[in-house]
């Protein structure tokens, strides 16, 4: 449905060395949400304006269905106002001196296809049932609370049926508890509608929620893409490692190449092998002993890895009957209300542990054994992480 290709977007000015969007290629078919996921300044909304005719890129071409919106070596140029989008930003946007439904109304009744006053209002009220507001319908803006507001600009995007939803982090500017009902309310209406839809978010917990694509972006590019499952559990990149939260990392080398298949689930051993899965699993050698990891490609026995250990898979333990411990003392701990993450330190290295048990009264300076977990530590190149 969209089809995006070398786009490139430098600001004037601008005096980092690379493009705010540097010659990107999308994809992004038919009824699908898919997210541009990455730290500020990676160059998503960026993207996301271009896509909306927003901004012109300098350079590339972006295809909507089957009609180009813009292709500057060729001087084609689609107006934000011609292109068959519906944008919600992260700022709601909705008029304060108009009612919800005025709100809704008002881009059918303006431009060049103006509807009758009836007719928009029945247009707005229909969207506004979709987004679970039309009792609100009558009430003025600044009258509905945040999340309420929010709501009724992805109403207002969609009261013109529009062939493709673009979303700029539209969750951002709400309290914790009403951002995952309204996250929660998007992805409902989107499936609904079999809307396209492109959400741009920073939180990496929001874009799995919502996704059924992540493209991970950075500096421009895109470093990886895959069905969120994919990217958090597997990923290809240290990049995408570090942004999914795998804060441990240990530089190591493969023992034994991969060859046996991995089990579908790679979180359980048990599960039946996946003859379809391509992840392989490999001993590898690390500082503190060996450990059977994941691997994200072909490997060799003496190839060189960085090894990436969620905080989960690093088990505590006072005793080490299994032998595979590593021995640490505990420096810190933090509560996070449904588990506690300890920072043990090993060796030269602090390994974050994360133990969704009631606390195990390990305190600072507490001798403890680290416990890995086999087969779910990912183990990439060391060469395509320097490259990333
Ligand atoms: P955030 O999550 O903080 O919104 P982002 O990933 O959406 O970040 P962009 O807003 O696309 O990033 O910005 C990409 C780069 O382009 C950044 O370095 C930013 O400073 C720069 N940039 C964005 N808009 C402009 C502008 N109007 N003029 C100059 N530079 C800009």
């Amino acid at each position: 449905m969209i089809e995006v290709r070398g786009l490139t977007k430098r600001y004037p000015g601008r005096t980092v060395s690379r493009n705010a969007v540097d010659g990107i290629d999308l994809d992004i078919p038919e009824g699908k949400l898919v997210t541009l996921l990455g730290p500020s300044g990676c160059g998503k909304t960026t993207t996301l304006r271009l896509i909306a005719g927003l901004e012109r890129p300098d350079a590339g071409r972006i295809r909507i269905g089957d009609r180009l919106m813009c292709a500057p070596a060729e001087g084609v140029f689609v107006g934000v106002h011609q292109r068959p989008i519906g944008v919600v930003f992260q700022s709601y946007a909705v008029w304060p001196h108009m009612t919800a439904v005025q709100n809704v109304m008002f881009p059918l009744q303006s431009g060049q296809k103006r509807l009758p006053k009836a007719q928009a209002r029945k247009r707005a009220m229909e969207a506004l049932d979709l987004v679970g507001l039309a009792e609100f319908a009558d009430r003025p803006a600044p009258a509905l609370s945040g999340g309420q507001q929010q709501r009724v600009s992805l109403a207002r995007a969609l009261t013109r049926e529009p062939e493709v939803l673009l979303l700029d982090e539209p969750l951002s500017n709400l309290d914790a508890g009403l951002r995952d009902r309204v996250r929660d309310e998007i992805r409902a209406v989107q499936l609904r509608l079999g809307i396209t839809t492109v959400f741009v978010t920073h939180d990496q917990d929001e874009a799995l929620a919502v996704s059924d694509e992540v493209i991970v972006m950075d500096s421009g590019r895109i470093v990886e893409r895959g069905q969120a499952q994919d990217i958090y559990r597997c990923p290809k990149e240290e990049f995408t490692a570090r942004f999914m939260g795998i804060s441990n990392s240990l530089p190591g080398t493969v023992r034994t190449g991969a060859g046996e298949v991995a089990p579908a689930d790679p979180a359980d051993p048990g599960s039946p092998a996946d003859p379809a899965a391509t992840t392989d699993i490999a001993d590898i050698d690390l500082a503190h002993g060996t450990l059977r990891c994941v691997t994200t490609g072909p490997t060799a026995a003496g190839d060189r890895v960085n090894v990436f250990i969620r905080p989960e898979s690093l088990l505590l333990s006072r005793k080490d009957p299994s032998g595979r411990g590593w021995k640490g003392t505990v420096e810190f701990s933090i509560y996070h209300g449904d588990c506690w993450d300890y920072h043990v330190r090993v060796g030269d290295t602090l390994l974050r542990s994360r133990m969704y048990r009631e606390k195990v009264g390990l305190t600072h300076g507490d001798p403890v054994f680290v416990v890995p977990e086999q087969d779910t530590a990912i183990a990439i190149p060391a060469a395509a992480s320097e490259d990333a």
